[in-house]
């Protein structure tokens, strides 16, 4: 029985001390010091407005500031402006919202649908001003160059490797073919196997585009690679004085369709030939320039179309004693046509060869004899040091470690640059191809 109670007494001790905690914490949910934590006095809403106010005006402030930085960012639009810039913001919205998103897709499987488009409709009528980067050797739309070029007599194709590190496909023009290849008149193969298959062939040699471009393209060399095989292509066949005369012509038009009113053109001023393979003087390349560069600006698209320059752009991948002779050609050029010739740059694969610190001794006599130069430099890894080269894992492990430099060296670049009054042309779309 003691037992019963003693429990008994317990479990009353137990109640009655749950009961004084849940009154003690009633009591003390409802004192004023907490009363004061769940509600807000009439200062604090005060306080948490002007805190509001102050983010909102900060917030705007910044966005202003971050917009006047963007190129354009202090222009102030009127009147039709505005109307443009407004229906532009419409299709821009309108594709945002598309799946997939034009911009996010490799160019190559996304350029069709690209020219459909309103966004790019509209900026292709808008006045561009300079276009600065360009090779006359791929200025052509590969549609033209196939629709027009390719349809000129005499000329002759050949499908069949003839010796390691020959094209497959050769396209020139002939009086009479040599002997060199098989040659085809290519008017004859298209009264064979049908214009159009033909044509839809031709464009696939004289380009890179490819249904499967990822696959296709695994890495720059090999992008590279099948550049180069296109190049050679078309240089077999626009090396003949009349279809490069009407190449340079058709690009300056194409350039002038597109509203784009000045061209600075890289070219290596090759010698052309005739039908039988003579050879045109050098000087003969550059008079063409400067003719078809007149007839674009003095021709009824001559309002939009003012002119343009040629640089003069050889290969990287030769000796010193090369480019030290391509120095002399620039110079006499700049010389005797200082009105048609911009300046000078070396083209090429950039990791593949020699870096241009090989060349400084010869490039450095362009400075000092007053001559522009014009270098490509986007592709070279990790700004041409040559780290690692041959060392694939030292390589890649120290371009992980140079990547948190990277920016930080960019910066100072910049300031170089901006120093020497060297400007900066970066090409984000080119490289996305590459
Ligand atoms: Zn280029």
């Amino acid at each position: 029985m003691r037992w019963w109670l003693s429990l008994g007494c317990l479990w009353s001790c137990f109640l009655l001390l749950l009961a004084l905690i849940s009154y003690h914490f009633y009591q003390s949910c409802d004192s004023p010091q907490t009363a004061q934590l769940w509600s807000t006095p009439a200062n604090s809403h005060t306080q948490a407005r002007d805190n509001l106010s102050d983010y909102w005006s900060s917030r705007s402030k910044l966005l202003t500031a971050d917009q006047l930085l963007e190129t354009g960012g202090t222009v102030v639009l009127h009147g039709a402006e505005q109307q443009v810039n407004d229906l532009l913001t419409v299709f821009k919205r309108e594709e945002y919202k598309e799946t997939p998103f034009e911009a996010g897709r490799h160019f190559m499987n996304a350029r069709e649908d690209i020219e459909k488009s309103n966004v790019f409709e509209l900026i292709r009528m808008m006045p561009k001003g300079s276009m600065l980067h360009i090779h006359d050797i791929s200025m052509l739309s590969v549609e033209k160059l196939v629709s027009n070029v390719t349809y000129m007599d005499h000329l002759y194709l050949c499908n069949s490797t003839q010796s390691v590190g020959e094209p497959d496909v050769r396209l020139q023009f002939f009086a009479t073919p040599d002997t060199t290849c098989d040659w085809l008149l290519l008017s004859d193969v298209r009264a064979s196997l049908g214009a159009g298959p033909v044509d839809q062939w031709l464009i696939g040699q004289l380009s890179m585009i490819v249904e499967r471009p990822d696959d296709v393209y695994e890495d720059l060399h090999s992008s590279w690679v099948a550049f180069d095989g296109v190049i050679s292509r078309v240089r077999g066949m626009i090396h003949y004085e009349p279809a490069w005369r009407r190449v340079i012509s058709l690009a300056l038009q194409e350039m002038a369709d597109d509203n784009i009113q000045y061209a600075e053109i890289r070219s290596s001023l090759p010698q052309l030939s005739d039908l039988s393979g003579n050879l045109y003087p050098a000087s003969h390349t550059i008079d063409i320039y400067r003719a078809a560069l007149l007839e674009a600006a003095s021709g009824d698209q001559g309002n939009r179309f003012w002119g343009g320059r040629v640089i003069l752009a050889m290969s990287r991948h030769v000796s010193p004693e090369q480019v030290s002779a391509d120095v002399d050609r620039v110079l006499q050029l700049r010389s005797d046509q200082p009105d048609l010739v911009a300046g000078f740059d070396l083209v090429a694969e950039e990791d593949c060869g020699a870096p241009l610190k090989e060349f400084v001794p010869q490039l450095l006599r362009l400075a000092e004899n007053g001559v522009q130069t014009f270098y490509h430099a986007g592709e070279t890894c990790e700004h041409g040091l040559g780290i690692g080269k041959g060392w694939y894992l030292e390589k890649e492990l120290l371009r992980l470690l140079l990547r948190w430099t990277g920016l930080q060296r960019m910066w100072v670049e910049r300031r170089g640059f901006r120093q020497a009054g060297t400007a900066f042309e970066h090409l984000p779309s080119i490289l996305s191809v590459t």
